[in-house]
């Protein structure tokens, strides 16, 4: 490759929601920003989730991840008039909220610990009894014995984000170079200089890798350590059934899977968790376990006609939490990765952090937990 590197102030790794939010922030900031993707925008996790906005539904507990993941969610209705402002694409915001159903006494003693500890962080949930629920969404097994209900966990068409935010990022000048892998980052006196690629390279002082489950594979040119943690993926299969019009308009959860209604009557139902390397393969097995679990949620699904399957792969970190900040080694390699289950959910606070690094050194929400240090 002779062809002289092009200049950048920033480079970003990944053109998932990660990578492309972020960018679309900084070149809000008249930054000149480059994201570089392996295949097409978007295409990966991003496209494979399901696109809940789930944060009370899945906490264990009041931690700094769960306000992270709370400051987000407050964040969407925002985003998405933003969005919507700017490229004209609904991303379908939806705050219906979710349900979580209590089908077996196992689900019973679980949901029983999250009222209890949510209750006593006043978090809103409220607890709803059978009959109440079938009110709310008469598909529902009868079976079901009470459920909790999170009206502040909402929900948004993950795919229609995706294209969104593509379409916001290039509007402000981002350029996408996709069929592209960055193969090596450049790292001269412990500063990033640039990237290297399988076509051309990028000379910029400032890097972020957003690569998702790929993001500890990517090395440095010179023998300087960077990315000694890891980011594994972990594979989720998920299915579409087609209903001839919308029948569900809440999230729904039980103890092993869920539905999540899209407004065009698609329901999508997921999902496994899978620790299989980089296969995205769809098995028997996968689909298997989450039809099986789709209708012992709403037993009227097994009538519906398939739509869709896939698979993507969760990035996941050592500990579950997202991995965000600078290296501490390497000046101007910036890390947005490792956002496992809730990248969707993170997304607008994650783009707003990173951003505000990048450009005043520091970010006005305290991501100081999710640095690479917890990780040595
Ligand atoms: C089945 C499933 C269901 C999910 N449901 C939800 C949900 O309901 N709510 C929620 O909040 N989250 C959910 N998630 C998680 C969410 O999808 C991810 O956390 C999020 O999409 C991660 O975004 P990302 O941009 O980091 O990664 P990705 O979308 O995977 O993007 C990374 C990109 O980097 C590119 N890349 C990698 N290496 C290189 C390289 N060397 N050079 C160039 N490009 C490279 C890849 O091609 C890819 O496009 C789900 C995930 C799955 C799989």
């Amino acid at each position: 490759m002779n062809q002289a590197p092009v200049q950048f102030d920033v480079a970003i790794i990944g053109g998932g929601v990660i990578g492309c939010s972020i960018a679309w922030r900084l070149a809000q900031a008249n930054l000149r920003v480059v994201v570089i993707e392996r295949g097409e925008v978007g295409r990966e996790a991003s496209w494979a989730a399901g696109g809940m906005l789930a944060p009370s539904a899945e906490a264990n507990q009041a931690d700094v991840f769960f306000e992270l993941a709370a400051a987000s969610r407050a964040m969407y209705a925002g985003f998405a008039r933003e969005l919507r402002e700017v490229t004209g694409t609904d991303i379908e915001y939806r705050t219906e909220g979710t349900l979580y159903l209590a089908l077996t006494d196992e689900d019973e003693e679980e949901l029983e610990r999250r009222w209890q500890w949510q209750r006593a962080a006043e978090l809103n949930v409220k607890k709803l009894n059978a009959d109440c629920v079938q009110k709310l969404e008469p598909i529902l097994n009868p079976k079901l014995r009470w459920a909790l209900k999170f009206p502040d966990d909402h929900q948004v068409d993950n795919r229609r984000l995706m294209t969104a935010l593509e379409s916001a990022a290039r509007q402000v000048g981002v350029e996408f170079w996709t069929q592209t892998e960055a193969t090596a980052l450049e790292v001269s006196n412990s500063q990033i200089s640039g990237v290297e690629t399988n076509r051309r390279n990028v000379a910029t002082k400032t890097v972020i890798v957003a690569a998702g489950s790929w993001s500890s594979l990517l090395r440095a040119t010179t023998d300087e350590a960077v990315m000694d943690f890891s980011v594994a993926p972990v594979r989720g299969q998920m299915i579409a059934l087609a209903m001839p019009e919308p029948a569900l308009q809440h999230v729904v959860y039980s103890g092993k899977g869920y539905l999540v209604p899209r407004r065009s009557g698609h329901v999508i139902a997921g999902s496994t968790t899978e620790t299989v390397g980089y296969n995205k393969e769809v098995t028997a097995e996968g689909i298997a376990s989450i039809i099986e679990r789709a209708i012992e949620i709403a037993p009227n699904l097994s009538k519906q006609s398939f739509s869709e399957m896939w698979a993507g792969l969760r990035p996941e970190s050592k500990d579950g939490w997202p991995i965000l900040g600078m290296d501490s080694r390497i000046n101007g390699l910036v890390y947005a990765t490792g956002h496992y289950r809730n990248g969707i959910l993170l997304t607008p606070i994650t783009a707003k952090a990173i951003s505000e690094l990048v450009l005043q050194g520091e970010s006005s929400h305290n991501i100081e937990p999710f640095g690479t240090h917890r990780l040595a």
